[in-house]
């Protein structure tokens, strides 16, 4: 009907008229006059190109002035409330090295971004990681949103923390790990993940060992950082320390839930987790999807020791498979 045509057009601009939404969502250049009716951002032109080029399965490019839309689009819209309601989800936990681009971005600078930002989902908060599951990501995300927003609290998902899933580590090896005993150590690496342990075997008088094992933990929904610690084993006393470091599986459980079923897509690139000043990686850590699953190399610094770095491969396995 025309009048509930003209209604629902007027919600949007009045909502577009919001301070927080007089601002890209992505890249805070002034009067975005595009939207993602989706996701439910304003967005400039040039992320407006960007969002495209994503597809309009993750992200349904509308103009603000030019397009019709329809009331399912709009109620979207206007349910999620805008960009700070929806940057508050998408970029809650933006890591250190990721910079937000600027109005003078460059393509890829905004397509990086962008891509991390809506297609990958790597800056979720934690509560909502866990719905971004199956295919589609970007509609059972923005229902996240809402439900969300809806619950004032997160004390709602509290209460159904199930497993989500196995983490396969594979300890490849250690690099001029740290001498502990009088000219070499016998080393071997405890993962700790909530109240799980497990660990690998010692390997006898090596401060480059190669183990090439596999070790596997499950994964609650309210999975933290795994840690893992090196030791010198040790007959006689308590083992000694050789150095440690936190492993953020953020990055790749969350792609991992966003892509869904891996088997579904070629070999490409899914998500990274970022070196930073305050974290163990030596360089940025890749999460891919090879021959249907979905995996991660990395490359760490052992913390609180004088040397000694550690090869890993992650490998995530969702509960259904
Ligand atoms: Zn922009």
């Amino acid at each position: 009907m025309k009048t509930g045509s003209l209604t629902g057009k007027r919600r949007v601009k009045d909502l577009l008229l919001q301070q927080h939404n007089r601002f890209c969502a992505d890249c805070n250049a002034p009067d975005p006059k595009w939207a993602s009716a989706n996701i439910g951002v304003f967005v400039c032109l040039k992320c407006c190109g960007v969002h495209r080029s994503l597809g309009s399965h993750v992200s349904k490019v509308l103009s603000v002035t030019l397009d019709e839309w329809s009331s399912d689009e709009i109620d979207a819209m206007v349910e999620v409330g805008g960009n700070s309601s929806a940057n508050s989800i998408y970029e809650a936990y933006i890591p250190q090295g990721c910079t937000k681009p600027g109005p003078d971005a460059t393509h890829e600078q905004r397509t990086k971004f962008i891509r991390l930002k809506y297609e990958s989902q790597a800056f979720l908060k934690p509560s909502l990681r866990i719905m971004s599951g199956k295919m589609n990501p970007p509609s059972s995300i923005t229902k996240g949103i809402k439900d969300n927003l809806r619950s004032s609290s997160g004390s709602r998902e509290d209460g159904v923390a199930g497993f989500i899933g196995k983490l396969k580590v594979k300890v490849i090896k250690g690099t001029d790990l740290a001498i502990r005993d009088m000219m070499t150590s016998d080393p071997y690496v405890i993962f700790t993940l909530g109240q799980q342990t497990v660990q690998t075997t010692v390997v006898n008088s090596n401060l480059n060992p190669v183990w090439n094992e596999e070790l596997m933990l499950s994964v609650t929904q309210q999975f933290g950082l795994l840690n893992l610690k090196v030791f010198d084993y040790d007959l006689l006393s308590a083992d000694d320390i050789m150095g440690e470091a936190d492993i953020d599986l953020q990055p790749l459980i969350t792609s991992a839930m966003a892509y869904g079923d891996p088997r579904m897509f070629d070999n490409m690139q899914i998500g990274k987790w970022m070196k930073s000043h305050d974290n163990a990686l030596i360089d940025d850590s890749a999460v891919n999807i090879v021959d249907g699953k979905v995996k991660q190399e990395i490359f760490i610094k052992l913390q609180n020791v004088e040397s000694g770095e550690l090869e890993l491969a992650l490998e995530w396995i969702p509960l259904e498979s």
